[in-house]
């Protein structure tokens, strides 16, 4: 978990100066029996379920590993204080798992998907073009989305609208 979350800071938060991360003191994690996800983030707590271990097919570490890669982004991610929509933070928490493996098991693969706030393995891809775009998006992304949210800031950050990068994601992979 350490070194999770040294990961997420650093590569994927890009939050170097302390006064930037969510202050978390621990983090706790259960494995519960429990149908409907894999995981569950509450409240620095993280459920992981039996149920998922014991059904995973291949790896069950490297499918445990990244499922706490995406579950400790919940921990340490921005969420614009609830207002954030909830496919975008999906979306950067499995976007962490597409900076771990080169090709995550189960992924989306680039321009998949009918919206870019689907949620997790789609808008992962997605992020995965807007850093292609400017460097350090999701990084930059978070950092805004301390205390609220606006659908403005992918404009801000690339100077170009959520729907239009959207089109041109789409367009460079042929859908
Ligand atoms: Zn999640």
């Amino acid at each position: 978990m350490r070194t999770i979350n040294d990961f997420i800071w650093s590569v994927v938060l890009q939050q170097n100066d302390p006064s930037d991360r969510k202050p978390v003191d621990s983090v706790h994690t259960y494995i519960v029996e429990f149908d409907g996800a894999a995981g569950i983030e509450w409240g620095n707590n993280i459920n992981v379920s039996s149920l998922y271990l014991k059904g995973v097919e291949g790896d069950v570490k490297t499918q445990f590993t990244g499922l706490m890669y995406h579950e400790m982004t919940h921990v340490f991610q921005w969420d614009g204080e609830g207002t954030a929509p909830s496919g975008l933070i999906e979306g950067i928490a499995d976007y962490t798992i597409l900076k771990v493996y080169d090709n995550p098991y189960g992924f989306a693969n680039p321009g998949d998907g009918d919206s870019w706030d689907q949620g997790y393995t789609v808008t992962a891809r997605f992020l995965e073009f807007c850093d292609g775009i400017v460097p350090a998006f999701v990084a930059k992304l978070n950092k805004k989305m301390r205390f609220t949210y606006d659908v403005k800031y992918f404009e801000n950050l690339t100077g170009k609208s959520v729907d239009q990068l959207w089109k041109e994601y789409k367009a460079k992979y042929g859908h």
